[in-house]
């Protein structure tokens, strides 16, 4: 993926660490751990602190382009600073998030004017905004918006539009400057430039919520506001939901970086408490049955969904347009791996990870909401399934055919990495996804999305191989993470390759017979054409590479 030809949009690694150095720093100076814990427990939105971030530090100039004042970062680094961001504070960090949501609109899909006018804006006086798009009616199927822009013209010309409706759930909805809104118009859905203080627009009370106690949420209501033409974006009604999609490879993966930075953060204070914490005679992190439970496979789950991240946002500042899936897929494995890291956490500190003060409490409420906003885990499992069933229809069911095949010749360059096994995984894929085609499985939407999550880890077991591969090879990119070395890397590919095999296999085989997809006695033959004798065999070494992986996860937390 990373040839010497290819020219990447983004920072060079120098500005991306600085950058990286210079919020870190900022977060030391100004967001100690008390003021985090304080903030949270009164709901309290640090509107100096979010600001001050762009301000002093620019963050918000990250995400804008050279052109336009900002500093052009790609998708790479927005991923890398949005990891940091989160597991410094998930609240503070949607705060800043909801500037990159609300600009993007406009930066997608406006004119050139409107981005030279409002980017510039943005870049100079660090205008903080709010992405609009939810409504009571309209949260997953945003077809359902109810909010209208009626147009209002004068000797016979569209001079503007009257907003009427409601927004739900918006970020920095109380605070921001400058709003991003979805509304219909005749035509259908359009986004709209809407200034805070413009007349008939209110924002509600902050609500009260379970998690990202430092972020401010707040519901629209627009009463006739009146919107000069110029604001519409692009500059032509009805363009509204294909600008929406155009951005989704990219949003998701801001959130997907969101599930990674706070499962890391949990994870982290669990390795370090489990080296102090004696039961049983000695340290938890020299318990196996603690150690191969709680911190193990969750390190390898978010690898695997960094891994999937990276290749995506490389795949994107090359050039590549979109890439929704991909975002999709992103999302999905790196926010369920959050949640499931700060879950363990939680347990790992055992009556103190209850507690308010060892932190991980507010990360496992914080990290919640990366499965709810921007899609939710269900929508991710639609739309991934839905794009991966019509290329393996297109294929004539090779699609995870051929990803196995190229999976088995990194297994032959690359021993040792994980591909083997991630190849068993996408050859049994394709088969389960033959036999519900053959049996018309995916009319029963369970199944749908039960494949859309195999899907999911069948290609983030493939992502962490081939980055595995890189790493051993010295052909990381430059700005990549290096949480693990190469041989940890190489062992978690293994791990989760394993894990990925075999739940395709179990999970596949159940849902394919419990649709009656598979006969009894056609069992036995399908079951063969799955490989299940050679994924049980792949689990070979497991236990061993569990203790490997857990002594190099520990040498870090010494280092
Ligand atoms: C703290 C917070 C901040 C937010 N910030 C913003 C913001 O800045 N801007 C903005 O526009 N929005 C924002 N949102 C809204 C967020 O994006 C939506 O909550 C989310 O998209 C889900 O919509 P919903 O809440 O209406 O749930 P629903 O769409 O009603 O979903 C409820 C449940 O049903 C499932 N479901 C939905 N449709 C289907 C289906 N077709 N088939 C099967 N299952 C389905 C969902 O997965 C979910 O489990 C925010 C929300 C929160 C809580």
């Amino acid at each position: 993926m990373t040839t010497a030809e290819t020219a990447y949009a983004g920072l060079d690694a120098e500005t991306l660490g600085f950058t990286l150095d210079a919020i870190s720093d900022f977060a030391a100076r100004n967001l100690p751990q008390q003021l985090l814990l304080d903030l949270d427990a009164g709901h309290e939105f640090p509107e100096d602190l979010v600001r001050a971030m762009c301000t002093e530090l620019g963050v918000h100039l990250l995400f804008i382009p050279e052109e336009y004042g900002g500093m052009g970062g790609g998708a790479f680094d927005v991923y890398r600073v949005c990891e940091l961001l989160s597991a410094i504070d998930l609240g503070v960090a949607t705060g800043v998030l909801a500037t990159f949501l609300g600009s993007d609109p406009i930066l997608w899909g406006g004119t050139e004017e409107q981005k030279t006018h409002w980017m510039g804006r943005i870049a100079e006086e660090g205008l903080l905004m709010a992405y609009g798009a939810t409504e009571p009616e309209a949260g997953s199927d945003l077809g359902a918006l109810r909010t209208t822009a009626e147009r209002v013209e004068k000797d016979g010309d569209v001079v503007g539009y009257r907003l009427n409706g409601a927004k739900m759930w918006i970020s920095n909805g109380g605070y921001a400057d400058l709003y991003s809104v979805l509304a219909r118009t005749p035509v259908g859905p359009t986004w709209f430039i809407v200034e805070r203080g413009a007349e008939g627009f209110t924002h509600g009370k902050p609500e009260d919520k379970h998690g990202i106690r430092a972020s401010n949420t707040a519901a629209l209501s627009f009463e006739d506001v009146f919107v000069p033409a110029d604001r519409v974006v692009g500059g032509m009604e009805g363009q509204g939901l294909v600008q929406a999609q155009l951005v989704f490879g990219y949003t998701r993966l801001m959130v997907a970086a969101f599930g990674l930075g706070a499962g890391w953060a949990a994870l982290d204070r669990a390795l370090t408490y489990s080296t102090t914490r004696i039961q049983g005679g000695g340290p938890l992190s020299q318990k196996q049955g603690y150690t191969h439970k709680l911190i193990v496979p969750h390190a390898c789950r978010l690898e695997a969904g960094r891994a999937f991240i990276e290749e995506t946002a490389l795949r994107l500042d090359a050039g590549e347009p979109s890439l929704n899936t991909e975002g999709a897929i992103a999302k999905y494995m790196a926010t369920e791996a959050g949640n499931g890291a700060a879950d363990a956490a939680i347990q790992a500190l055992g009556g103190y990870g209850y507690t308010r003060e060892y932190m991980v409490e507010k990360i496992r409420r914080d990290v919640r909401i990366t499965t709810i906003y921007e899609g939710t885990s269900e929508i991710m499992e639609m739309t991934i399934a839905r794009d991966r069933w019509q290329s393996h229809l297109k294929t004539r069911g090779s699609f995870y055919h051929d990803q196995a095949r190229e999976l088995e010749a990194l297994a032959t360059q690359a021993p040792g990495v994980g591909a083997q096994a991630a190849a068993l995984a996408a050859h049994a894929l394709a088969e389960i996804l033959e036999r519900a085609r053959i049996k018309r499985l995916t009319r029963n939407q369970h199944v749908l999305f039960r494949l859309g999550s195999l899907m999911a880890r069948v290609e983030s077991a493939g992502a962490l191989a081939r980055r595995a591969a890189r790493a051993r090879a010295g052909r990381l990119p430059e700005k990549a993470d290096r949480h693990l070395d190469a041989g940890a890397l190489a062992t978690a590919g293994r791990i989760y390759a394993r894990e990925a095999a075999a739940d395709v296999a179990a999970e596949g085989l159940r849902w394919t017979v419990g649709g009656d997809g598979v006969s009894s006695d056609e069992l036995p033959a399908f079951e063969r054409s799955l490989g299940m004798a050679a994924i049980h065999e792949a689990q070979a070494g497991l236990l061993q590479d569990m203790d490997s992986l857990a002594r190099s996860l520990y040498a870090r937390v010494k280092a």
